[in-house]
């Protein structure tokens, strides 16, 4: 633990309370406006959500795995675009800089990501590389003390309002980890253009757009590490966090569905009873109860192995696949719970269960996370 117990509990009751209170209340004004309240933001910034990750030093809360997803938990259970804006800097763009960055990035970004003061956007995706990340296209070239970038990104989130971009570019041809390097990248420099919002299915309020550098000179210290050929292998470090940290937010967010789905369940009567006191409703309450519990272990339990240094690919992954398919039986459940309600955009579980779509799909699809379970167990295995 890094905060002591008390201090964490009250920082995590506020949490309870924010999301309760300010950010549930408000999930219309977002879906309306498709963006965040500036005063949720602010709101934000001062309960430290975007530095909950970052070294104290560096102005972060530092929690362990632990407690951060025991935040997860909570932040989880308001639309997901609240979380998103603040992702990058809890996530894979403040852990890559925490973990190979120079002390001058440290300071540089650090600081500024814990405070919110910048927004991260993390550029990974291309039109022709989503799941085969490692044939991505967008090239680095260097040029005296200067790389020069070309490609395009798709589907970057936060990329309209980021204040800078992890971006992963290639700086050797051939189809190797240690072909990829990752630049932090200024979003006001010149060469770069940022899309139109891309039109999704769900999670408005969190925006997601192309990134297109075109011939974008970024000084060498803006390589991380200023060493070429870390940022793949550095990124897929991290990853194993943001897994759980995403695992957590879909627990929250099945518990939110659940909550909903009994409340409608207590006060909608059919047949002169609430549907609740039906077995085939409560069959749907009781697997939705089970799942989220397991799901809920299987993270706690990864996240303390982690916190004591143990490797947990393997435990990452398994949560990442467990808890997004299991969110979205929930979702469906609950739609199916609320009848022709559960149609309707006026009951918030229609608009959850298109949020919910995502978590399947984003930080590794269902069948990536699939292949590296089975890759990690074969492997565990034949080393037994
Ligand atoms: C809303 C949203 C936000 C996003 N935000 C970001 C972001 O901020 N930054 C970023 O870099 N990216 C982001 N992404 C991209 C996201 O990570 C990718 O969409 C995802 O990794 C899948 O890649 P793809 O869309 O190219 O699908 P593909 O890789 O083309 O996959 C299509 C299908 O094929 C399957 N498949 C692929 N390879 C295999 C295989 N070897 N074996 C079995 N099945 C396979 C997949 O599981 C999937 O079902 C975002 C995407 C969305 C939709």
């Amino acid at each position: 633990m890094t905060l002591d117990k008390e201090t964490f509990n009250i920082f995590l009751s506020s949490i309870e309370k924010f999301v309760k209170n300010k950010l549930i209340p408000k999930e219309e004004v977002v879906v309306n406006s498709n963006t965040i309240p500036q005063e949720i933001v602010s709101e934000m910034k001062e309960l430290g959500i975007f530095g909950l990750s970052i070294p104290k030093e560096y102005g972060g809360s530092n929690l362990s795995m632990e407690e951060e997803v025991k935040v997860a938990f909570e932040l989880g259970k308001a639309s997901p675009a609240f979380r998103s804006i603040a992702g990058t800097n809890i996530g894979i763009g403040s852990q890559t800089i925490v973990m190979a960055g120079t002390k001058k990035q440290k300071e540089k970004y650090l600081p500024k990501f814990a405070t919110g003061e910048f927004i991260g956007s993390f550029a990974l995706t291309e039109p022709d590389a989503g799941s085969d990340a490692m044939s991505i296209q967008t090239k680095a070239k260097k040029i005296g003390k200067k790389y020069i970038i070309n490609g395009t990104k798709r589907y970057i989130t936060n990329a309209p309002i980021a204040n800078v971009f992890s971006v992963m570019a290639r700086t050797k041809p051939e189809k190797l980890s240690s072909s990829i390097s990752c630049f932090l990248v200024d979003a006001n420099l010149d060469g770069i253009t940022i899309g139109k919002p891309d039109t999704k299915m769900g999670q408005r309020g969190a925006i997601t757009s192309d990134v297109t550098f075109n011939d974008c000179e970024v000084p060498e210290d803006a390589l991380l590490g200023e060493k070429e050929g870390i940022g793949f292998t550095t990124a897929m470090k991290v990853l194993d966090k943001g897994r759980l940290h995403i695992s957590a937010i879909c627990v929250g967010l099945a518990e939110r569905l659940l909550e909903e789905s009994l409340n409608y369940s207590i006060n909608r009567k059919q047949f002169g009873e609430p549907i609740s006191k039906f077995q085939l409703i409560q069959a749907m309450i009781a697997d939705s109860k089970a799942e989220i519990l397991a799901s809920k272990g299987l993270i706690l339990n990864t996240a303390q192995k982690r916190d004591k240094g143990e490797n947990v690919t393997l435990e990452s992954s398994c949560a990442k696949l467990f808890s997004s398919e299991m969110l979205g039986k929930v979702a469906d459940r609950a739609v199916q719970i609320h009848g022709g309600a559960g149609y309707m955009t006026e009951y918030s579980v229609e608009r959850l269960y298109r949020d919910a779509r995502l978590f399947r799909i984003y930080e590794g699809t269902s069948q990536i996370q699939q292949l590296i379970i089975a890759r990690e167990t074969i492997n565990n295995f034949l080393k037994s």
